[in-house]
């Protein structure tokens, strides 16, 4: 055994030359709090009616990480109010500093330059437990190509089933901040509108169609617009301004995405990238709900006559929880040093965030214990497992299974309802 979590094993009598290894393809689609990541494999299975070959895509693995922005935004927060506050004390003088305040082409914030790292690691780890040949990704909201700007679409309502009708949604979506452009309603359910009806001759062009909440879309009706918001200049200027802005505004290039992409090049495999349009209507199209693993399992193209089949049982839950801190004090609310802490991370042999499992005999805590331990110098630990907390676990009943590595891991089952392998 090669590792405990995610259980990996080596085969110790043959070697990757020696064996014929079909490839598999990473699939990722990055979100802001979780990134859905699966191991896919197509296979091809011959059949003797028409089509003659059927491809199904198997997922073999699935994994959610969980990321820890808004942790790490926090911590920057909490580090600038501290700094700010011992600079601004009258104690000595200190120049300004201007000349490094410049920050390297490409930064990007710590807390979201942490998912793009993260999600990098992962799949290098993947790529290390096994024979990635391909890397998708899902890159944009919605493929510019797809739209074939310019062209006018027809008939979109209609459309709601085709890539296309998802791809001008994910655009909407993301052109108009995914509010009511009448009232500015967000979190509703929002339809397509068109500025000019169409039964006034206004066109199925992206620069004619906007989202409208129920209550505004009925209100509007087949009004032109100058009329609907005859009272109301500044927001049909605004409208009219905002339909005819070009496809590349700042929202749809979403920078973690583009660089996670551009990172991922270094495996030196081909990496792919798809719009979410298209992820969401291969969804759709396979009866999948929506979570983070059957997205991923989702990313990419989906050819006619290839089913998905075969979703993992469980998915492995990984969050990023850190490695701890370098300060070995704690601070009051000031900034002032409060509590210090152990020169040491480590007691008895183990660190906080050893995956380990403890058999404890006798007592209130009697049983067997597996998961994420938290150590004390008085040897005394706690640990977190799938059944909650138990504390005040003895050092000589813990054995260590695998040592901390930045991630916690749990298990969720997948809905068992889609999960019948076909
Ligand atoms: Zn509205």
């Amino acid at each position: 055994m090669a590792r405990q979590t995610p259980f990996v094993i080596r085969l110790k009598d043959r070697d990757a030359e020696k064996s014929e290894v079909e490839g598999v393809a990473v699939r990722i689609d990055p979100g802001s709090r979780e990134t859905g990541i699966a191991i896919t494999a197509d296979i091809a299975y011959p059949l003797t009616a028409t089509p003659d070959v059927i491809v199904s895509r198997r997922g073999l693995y699935s994994l959610e990480l969980r990321h820890r922005g808004s942790q790490i935004r926090d911590k920057m927060h909490l580090r600038a109010a501290y700094r700010h506050r011992r600079r601004s004390r009258k104690t000595r003088y200190r120049a300004p500093r201007y000349s490094n305040r410049q920050r390297p082409e490409g930064w990007l914030p710590p807390s979201l330059k942490h998912r793009v790292d993260t999600t990098y690691s992962w799949v290098r780890r993947l790529q290390k437990w096994a024979p990635v040949t391909e890397i998708h990704i899902e890159r944009t909201s919605f493929d510019v190509h797809a739209l074939s700007a310019g062209v006018p679409l027809q008939g979109i309502e209609y459309q709601q089933g085709t890539l296309q009708g998802y791809e001008v949604r994910q655009y909407l979506l993301e052109h108009w901040r995914r509010r009511c452009a009448y009232c500015g309603a967000s979190g509703v359910a929002l339809q397509i509108e068109h500025i000019r009806p169409r039964s006034r001759g206004g066109s199925d062009r992206l620069s004619n169609l906007t989202l409208a909440c129920e209550p505004c879309n009925l209100a509007k009706g087949s009004f032109p617009v100058e009329v609907f918001l005859k009272g109301e200049p500044r927001r049909l200027a605004r409208i009219l301004g905002q339909a005819k802005a070009p496809l590349r505004d700042a929202a749809v290039m979403n920078a973690t995405r583009w660089t996670l992409w551009r990172r991922l090049q270094e495996f030196g495999v081909p990496v792919h990238s798809w719009s979410g349009g298209r992820t969401k209507y291969n969804r759709s199209r396979h009866g999948l709900p929506k979570t983070h693993s059957l997205d991923a399992l989702a990313v990419g193209d989906v050819p006619d006559g290839t089913v998905i089949g075969g979703i993992p049982t469980t998915v492995l839950l990984v969050s990023c929880t850190g490695r701890g801190t370098h300060a070995r004090t704690r601070t009051d609310k000031h900034g002032f040093p409060r509590l210090k802490l152990p020169r040491t991370k480590q007691f008895f042999g183990y660190a906080t965030g050893d995956l380990v499992t403890a058999t404890v005999p006798t007592g209130k805590n009697a049983g067997t214990h597996v998961g994420r331990v938290a150590v004390r110098s008085s040897g005394r630990f706690n640990i977190r497992g799938a059944h909650g907390l138990v504390q005040g676990i003895h050092h000589r009943h813990v054995r260590l299974l695998q040592r901390a590595d930045g991630y916690g891991y749990a298990r969720r089952a997948e809905d068992p309802q889609i999960s019948a392998p076909r």
